[in-house]
């Protein structure tokens, strides 16, 4: 059989699996797969170590000293001796150089390591101190004879890589590994073949693969170190970008969309008779992209981010009429029923003077007038429906449905997106998909948007309505409650109205609860009827309820709305002048900044007062700082990402941004957007990749494709 090469492959290749390698039984091959998910050569190639160890320097015994952290010694083992204790034994070495003498303690492996100590043989050992009675102790050390160290090549820097307990129960600990790496590297150095073009590198400085790889593991250098580094984040980002790019060029080619060819009658005589204002640059700016997209026979997929009260449902609204002047029906859906009623609202306002019909349909709308919606939309005689998730209800069948908006898209998960994709039509081919338009208020950072959305199309509205007053934030402790009561009291003297809002936080909910009625219970002492009247919304009451309180609230009925978090998304109710909030420092800073968005609507000054106790973490007193100084969206959501990573900002989850071994979106953002710009180009001058220039470059392209199924859950 010509198989019968056996463990010693002459030419071992970047695909076989580690057990190849020498030192690599099947148990632990076996081990390394499922703590590390290691499988191949190529893996273990690409599994980076997260520090380095500088072993460049020897310690003799009497130079320790309590702050010593880690440390290498040459010395000789005097003796050995098991000592019993409660649980087990542990295993102590005394160990000397002549200058002095530590201990070697083991809990683990007793028998075993007891045997393979020599007695009186030269060894270096290497290890963490701990002190106890100004007596230094060594747990674990990695030893080897000063023989076996003198054999081997020694590196100026040595690698730490990742471990897990199980890895090192299973003996596999950093010395194992990096001993085994260095056996793969010795084998297969010649045959690492680079991913980049060699002009991507020429331009950018970029050294090449092998080296890279080998000075990752084994730095010869800190400079080369540096290099190894840069070259090797600028790969990694580089296909990512090159797979979210591909994605967006074959959505775009692929799959096809209705053609909204014309500006009819309908967004003329809007536009030109019925729009309340003019319309800002930046608002003018996304309507044409928008116009652009749904005019390309494309399907458009695209993100509209724009701050609170920047304005995007008058884009929404533009974009619906341009879908009905060319026969189509268009929908918005709004993650809570207070907003859905609010756009409803705000609609039939907006089109009062034309004769366009628009429904709301909720969990709560009646039978009677549900089937009453079913029976329109399918006829085609409604053009406009605004809801919540109910219009994803299998029932709700539309007759054309060209563009449907959802707003705030952060509330809905990939699988109702999905749904309301399915609402489109046949047109005897397959499925043509309305028009997806997501707006969202959270603004993403840029360099995030860039990873997490890099395959959709983003627009921004960055720039907010003319003759905005910035909301003054000021931030203060709870001692200073009654000064507070007393600047509400001169607001609503004013006419202004106030908003109170409690955090809530899924944990507890029952505990959120009491504080929001002891909190109410305050106010309505400090506040007494019939001089102020109240309103009260959150999570636990029904529906019908809470749109009643808001109802109130929203048409002047109450001064105060005392709340939990449900009002964050969306309210408008530009009397509303101060926005209180009770134990900022549990807010995160997104949620903070959306809260503060909800006044600031209206012609007058208006304040934001974050509320705390004195006892604030590092990160608490951060955020109610950027809070007080910049109502930027953008910077607030930069300064989230800093302090939250990038795991925990909306969206990321699903993208590849988490499993990067070697960049980070939030550290490596100038390598990101250079690496953007020559994917870009890439793309541009080559979209298939099938330029022999890029022969690698696709190759590798492919064989993550196969590999990476997180890309087809992003849109
Ligand atoms: P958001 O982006 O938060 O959804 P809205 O669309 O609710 O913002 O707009 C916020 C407020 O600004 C609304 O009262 C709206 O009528 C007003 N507005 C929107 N665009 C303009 C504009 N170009 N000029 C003046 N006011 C505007
Ligand atoms: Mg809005």
């Amino acid at each position: 059989m010509k198989n019968n090469i056996g463990k010693v492959a002459c030419f071992m290749n970047l695909n076989h699996p580690i057990t190849y390698i020498k030192g690599v039984s099947v148990a632990r091959a076996q081990v390394l797969q499922a703590e590390l998910g290691v499988r191949t050569c190529r893996d273990l190639l690409h599994l980076f170590p997260f520090r380095y160890i500088d072993k460049t320097q020897f310690y003799t015994i009497n130079q320790l000293h309590q702050n010593s952290a880690e440390v290498q010694v040459v010395g000789k083992i005097t003796g050995v001796k098991t000592v019993k204790q409660k649980r087990g034994s542990r295993l102590v070495a005394s160990f000397t150089d002549g200058t002095g003498t530590i201990e070697l303690v083991w809990f683990k492996g007793g028998k075993w390591i007891k045997d393979s100590l020599k007695v009186n043989i030269p060894y270096v050992i290497y290890g963490k101190l701990n002190w106890y009675n100004r007596m230094a102790s060594m747990a674990h050390p990695e030893m080897e004879t000063v023989q076996a160290y003198k054999g081997k090549i020694q590196m100026a820097m040595q690698p730490v890589y990742p471990s897990t307990e199980k890895l090192s129960n299973k003996g596999i600990s950093n010395k194992v590994l990096r001993d085994i790496i260095q056996n793969l590297l010795q084998e297969v150095y010649g045959s690492i073949s680079d991913t980049l073009p060699e002009y991507i590198r020429e331009d950018h400085q970029l050294i090449d693969k092998k080296e890279a790889i080998l000075n990752i593991h084994f730095p010869k250098s800190q400079e080369l170190l540096a290099k190894a580094q840069f070259r090797l984040k600028f790969e990694e980002l580089f296909f990512i970008q090159i797979q979210l790019l591909q994605k967006k060029r074959i959505r775009q080619s692929k799959l096809k969309g209705y053609v909204f060819e014309k500006v009819g009658e309908e967004f003329t005589n809007f536009y030109e008779n019925h729009l309340p204002f003019s319309l800002t640059t930046a608002q003018k700016r996304v309507l044409k992209e928008i116009r652009k997209d749904v005019g390309s026979g494309a399907h458009m997929n695209r993100l509209l981010q724009g701050d609170v009260g920047s304005g995007k449902t008058i884009v929404a609204l533009l974009s619906m009429l341009l879908a009905i002047d060319n026969g189509y029906q268009a929908t918005i859906m709004a993650p809570t029923e207070i907003l859905a009623a609010q756009h409803y609202n705000g609609m039939v306002e907006l089109l009062k003077n034309t004769t366009l019909n628009v429904a709301l349909l909720t969990g709560s709308t009646k039978a009677k007038k549900r089937r009453e919606i079913h029976a329109a939309l399918e006829e085609g005689t409604l053009p406009i429906l605004i809801g919540t998730h109910a219009i994803l209800e299998d029932k709700v069948q539309f007759k054309n449905l060209g563009i449907a908006i959802i707003d705030e898209q952060h509330r809905f998960g990939v699988e109702q997106r999905s749904k309301l994709w399915r609402k489109g039509s046949k047109d005897g081919v397959g499925m043509i998909p309305p028009h997806i338009l997501v707006m969202t208020a959270t603004p993403i950072p840029r360099t995030l948007a860039m990873s997490v959305y890099g395959d959709l199309d983003v627009s921004v509205i960055d720039e907010l309505p003319p003759g905005r007053k910035e909301v003054k934030t000021v931030h203060r402790y709870d001692s200073h409650r009654l000064k507070v009561f007393k600047f509400l009291k001169d607001e609503i003297a004013k006419g202004r109205q106030v908003y109170v809002v409690y955090p809530l936080i899924q944990e507890s909910e029952a505990m959120d609860y009491k504080d929001l009625k002891d909190g109410y219970e305050s106010i309505a002492r400090e506040f007494p009827l019939p001089n102020y009247k109240i309103s009260i919304v959150h999570g636990q009451m029904k529906p019908a309820d809470k749109d009643y309180e808001m109802e109130r609230f929203v048409k002047g009925e109450t001064q105060i709305m005392v709340a939990t978090t449900v009002i964050e998304v969306g309210v408008n109710v530009p009397n509303a002048s101060v926005m209180v909030i009770e134990s900022s420092e549990r807010f995160g800073l997104s949620q903070l900044h959306q809260l503060r968005g909800r006044v600031g609507r209206g012609a007058e000054q208006s304040y934001c007062i974050l509320m705390s106790s004195y006892k604030l973490s590092a990160d608490g007193k951060t955020r109610l700082q950027t809070m007080v100084e910049t109502s930027d969206g953008f910077k607030i959501a930069e300064v989230d990402l800093k302090l939250r990573g990038p795991g925990n900002i909306m969206g990321t989850q699903q993208s590849g941004v988490l499993n990067l071994k070697i960049a980070d979106v939030v550290k490596d953002t100038s390598i990101l957007y250079q690496v953007r710009q020559v994917a870009i180009q890439v793309v541009r001058e080559d979209p298939a990749l099938t330029d022999p220039k890029h022969e690698r470059l696709l190759k590798t392209y492919e064989e993550l494709q196969k590999k990476t199924g997180i890309w087809s859950n992003i849109s």
